[in-house]
């Protein structure tokens, strides 16, 4: 029954086909982001502690911000965020009547053609009652799209 590899009808991080499988139920994309989590668990909180300052650009102010845990879950998120949100839609698209998602999608295309990232800030109530949810679900997968290819080459 699986399509997408022998074992599995999608990845197992990303929810989405869009990349080829690359191991262990995750495409070529998530599976970089899962050996690099991985090495993670061999660090000591000293070389923790300086990977999270390099991560994220800021001194963690508590204790528990330094846990393997939350540190995978943060790094994963920047680097997966868009590919997750577009398994996301493609399995509930119910989550787009959250007119701020599409506001965040938006913002993120403004951002990396060089515009402020509140680019779309409140320009966006019209689509709220307006547009359709599959339509906003397909456009928003094509930006996510774009979005997600734009990360493969940086
Ligand atoms: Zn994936």
């Amino acid at each position: 029954m699986p399509s997408w590899s022998r074992d599995f009808v999608r990845c197992q991080s990303c929810s989405t086909q869009l990349f080829r499988h690359k191991a262990k139920g995750y495409c070529e994309r998530c599976y970089r982001v899962e050996k690099e989590i991985q090495k993670l668990q061999d660090l000591s909180d000293q070389e923790l502690h300086k990977r999270s300052v390099e991560l994220f650009g800021v001194q963690p102010a508590r204790k528990e911000y330094l846990s393997v845990a939350v540190i995978s879950e943060r790094y994963s998120d920047i680097k997966l965020r868009w590919l997750k949100l577009y398994g996301a839609i493609d399995r509930d698209p119910t989550i787009l009547s959250n007119i701020l998602v599409v506001e965040e999608i938006l913002n993120e295309v403004a951002r990396q053609s060089g515009r402020s990232l509140s680019f779309f800030d409140n320009k966006l109530m019209g689509v709220q009652s307006n547009m359709p949810l599959e339509q906003r679900a397909m456009m928003c997968k094509l930006m996510l799209r774009l979005l997600v290819s734009r990360r493969a080459s940086s």
